[in-house]
């Protein structure tokens, strides 16, 4: 299919694109495209006007300062994918990248876009939680920072108001006792996982603290699994995965029950990985 007309403007400022959205309400921000276009051609949504930001300077970037990691809204998957940067101070969103759609994507597709989408399944709004991460945005009354807890609402729903442009997200910086761990399941490599966990903690003598497991493929958002954080820091991967208290729905790709079993095999997957040096 194709989609219907749409006017095309590219802004060559924040301040340009913020006040084009506010002078048409039902315009959309062009990123990546991966997700925005596919729904255009399939006719899920029109807006008379697209708004692509990839002319606006300053939003490519990787940086560490003062403890944490910003990675600027329009960094291509794959600059992220690639980078030294985040392997070195993000390792979970580094364990995560590949398993982003595939090559072909990833070449084009935003860190910003997958935030703002907010795909259910997708695998960086999960990371985003399990880090405790933010999410920077600039809209008409300026700049302003959310927090990942309550960035995500609802099925593809944000905190992002009608005229902000995702700028940037941070997340702490991986210190020497950071743990991370990663898993999902999917039918194919680089397919929308069925079930995925994203974790972070911190090495605490011989056990784990500040564990945080955040699940993706179980709800409308990101949902953080708060009764297992608790039994993985105490050392109980039996107890944690009991305790596993997720309330997922049955969709195109499996049932609920399915989902609450694959659920647990990833806690058992993804606590070896929190236990292991470094990573
Ligand atoms: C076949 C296929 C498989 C895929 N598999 C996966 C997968 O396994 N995991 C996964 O996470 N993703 C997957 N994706 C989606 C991919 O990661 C997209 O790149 C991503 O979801 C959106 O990023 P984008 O830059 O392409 O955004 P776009 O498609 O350009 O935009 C998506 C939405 O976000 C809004 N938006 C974009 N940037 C901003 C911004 N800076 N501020 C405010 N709003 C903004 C747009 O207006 C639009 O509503 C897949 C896509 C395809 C086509």
């Amino acid at each position: 299919m194709k989609p219907a007309p749409f006017a095309y403007k590219k802004p060559r400022s924040l301040e340009e694109a913020v006040a084009l959205l506010g002078e048409h309400s039902d315009a959309r921000l062009l990123a990546g495209g991966q997700s925005l276009i596919a729904t255009l051609n399939m006719r899920l949504s029109a807006p008379s006007l697209l708004i692509d930001i990839n002319g606006l300077s300053g939003l490519d970037g990787i940086s560490h300062k003062a403890g944490m990691l910003e990675i600027g809204a329009l960094v291509r998957h794959v600059q992220a994918e690639r980078s030294d940067v985040i392997t070195k101070h993000a390792p979970l969103i580094a364990r995560a990248m590949p398993h982003i759609g595939h090559a072909a994507i990833r070449n084009r597709g935003t860190l910003g876009g997958s935030i703002a989408f907010a795909d259910p399944a997708a695998e960086l709004p999960a990371c985003l939680l399990a880090l405790d991460g933010e999410v920077e945005a600039s809209g008409p009354k300026g700049k302003r920072t959310i927090k990942a807890a309550d960035f995500f609402m609802g099925l593809f729903e944000t905190a992002l108001e009608p005229q902000d442009v995702l700028t940037a997200i941070r997340v702490p910086a991986a210190g020497k006792d950071t743990r991370t761990g990663f898993a999902e399941l999917a039918r194919r490599h680089g397919d929308y996982a069925i079930v995925g966990l994203a974790a972070s903690g911190r090495a605490d003598g011989k056990g784990l603290a500040d564990v945080r497991l955040a699940y993706f493929g179980v709800g409308a958002t990101p949902v953080r699994a708060k009764n297992s954080e608790a039994a993985l820091a105490r050392g109980d991967i039996d107890a944690a995965v009991a305790a596993l208290d997720l309330n997922p729905h049955d969709d195109v790709q499996a049932t609920a029950k399915v989902k609450k079993h694959l659920a647990g095999v990833l806690l058992r997957r993804v606590a070896k990985q929190l236990m292991e040096a470094r990573s």
